[in-house]
């Protein structure tokens, strides 16, 4: 069930442009085009699969709800894509001000240097929840350890409050420039790391980092019909940018535990129930413990094992739209390898009545008779 990362099938980084996505693309169909590949099934496979991820990741809107829930974001989602879904309301205020304070600091100066500030880290946060609450969504505190702008100097890094001044050993350049032999060749100073600036008095509280660590609880919102690895993006929750410069997004990545019998293919759950040979035969109603509440099955008479019956809406719910995946419950015929004296009678006596043609056939024949009885 798991599809493969759509950058990763192109080729390309999570920052690809436009552009690269298509050249990316152009590449990957020349080589799998089914027309110049005949007959080659893995070939067909892989020029589909590179068809999807470029029409997904073109889209704005699928490319934004994939990068924060992955394949679950943009599968099965109507048009609009994640437009309805749980966080489209949410403004990402990371976005926002970063670009204002990246424009307002690199404004000054117009040298070509290294500025003091800089986006934040991203911030990963791996986060298991229980199989039913992937199904139906679930809220929780996490715990996260970032780095937040100092508050004792306001992200200046200085204790006066005054900030950075120009950096004394290449006055504010950034670069130093050394003669060697006949080329005069430029570094970047050390002293200030190319930034141009030095902080002489640096704040007691982050020792002029600008930032400290800090503990931060935040609540993460799962939207109901998440899978195993989907990522929740929080813009702007990650580490802070250094002198006042933009954060860094967090990432929540999910990942699921699995379930005692069932198991997820999709918006469908499956499980496999044992079922006695009369059972098979007469029909039967069994009942199980669904993930939300008690489900009963019916067997109809004449069941073949290995025969799926599907309970309509009770699998996984659709993460963008209305319904449900189905329940899908794979019925295997048990056959006894011991039987009691009066169970060997009977069955016997069943054995009389019933002729079976043993005559070989071909097992293409045996699936088509299948389908029929089945
Ligand atoms: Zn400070
Ligand atoms: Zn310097």
């Amino acid at each position: 069930m798991s599809k493969a990362d759509y950058y990763e099938v192109l080729g390309v980084s999570r920052e690809a442009s436009d552009q690269e996505l298509k050249s990316a693309y152009r590449k990957l169909a020349m080589k799998y085009h089914p027309d110049r590949n005949p007959g080659d099934h893995a070939a067909e496979e892989k020029f589909k699969e590179a068809s999807e991820a470029y029409q997904v990741l073109t889209d704005a809107d699928k490319r934004a709800a994939y990068d924060r829930y992955g394949h679950a974001g943009v599968s099965g989602g109507g048009p609009g894509g994640f437009a309805g879904g749980p966080f489209a309301g949410g403004v990402d205020l990371g976005d926002i001000f970063g670009d204002l304070f990246g424009e307002m600091f690199n404004m000054g100066g117009g040298q070509q240097r290294a500025t003091r500030q800089r986006r934040g880290d991203d911030l990963r946060f791996d986060l298991t929840i229980n199989f039913e609450d992937a199904i139906f969504g679930t809220e929780t505190e996490v715990k996260i350890r970032r780095l937040e702008s100092c508050e004792t100097c306001h992200g200046s890094g200085s204790a006066s409050g005054r900030g950075p001044s120009t950096c004394p050993q290449c006055h504010g350049r950034g670069q130093l420039r050394y003669q060697q032999g006949f080329f005069s060749v430029a570094r970047t100073c050390a002293a200030c790391s190319g930034t141009g600036s030095i902080i002489g008095d640096p704040c007691q509280s982050c020792r002029g980092e600008t930032r400290v660590s800090r503990e931060r609880k935040l609540n993460v919102k799962v939207p109901p019909g998440v899978e195993d690895g989907t990522r929740i993006r929080y813009g702007g929750e990650g580490d802070a940018g250094r002198s006042g410069g933009p954060s860094g997004d967090l990432y929540v990545v999910l990942s699921i535990r699995s379930h005692d019998f069932f198991e997820r293919d999709g918006h469908d759950l499956r499980c496999v129930i044992p079922i006695s040979f009369p059972q098979a035969v007469l029909g039967a109603e069994i009942a199980l413990d669904g993930v939300d509440g008690p489900v009963t099955v019916k067997i109809p008479e004449g069941t073949q094992s290995g025969k799926e019956l599907n309970v309509r809406g009770r699998g996984v719910p659709y993460l963008n739209e209305k319904g449900r995946g189905d329940l899908i419950v794979r019925v295997v015929v048990q056959i006894p390898r011991k039987l009691s004296k009066a169970q060997r009678e009977l069955v016997t006596k069943l054995a009389e009545t019933m002729t079976v043609d043993n005559k070989p056939t071909s097992p293409g024949l045996l699936d088509k008779m299948k389908d029929l009885f089945g």
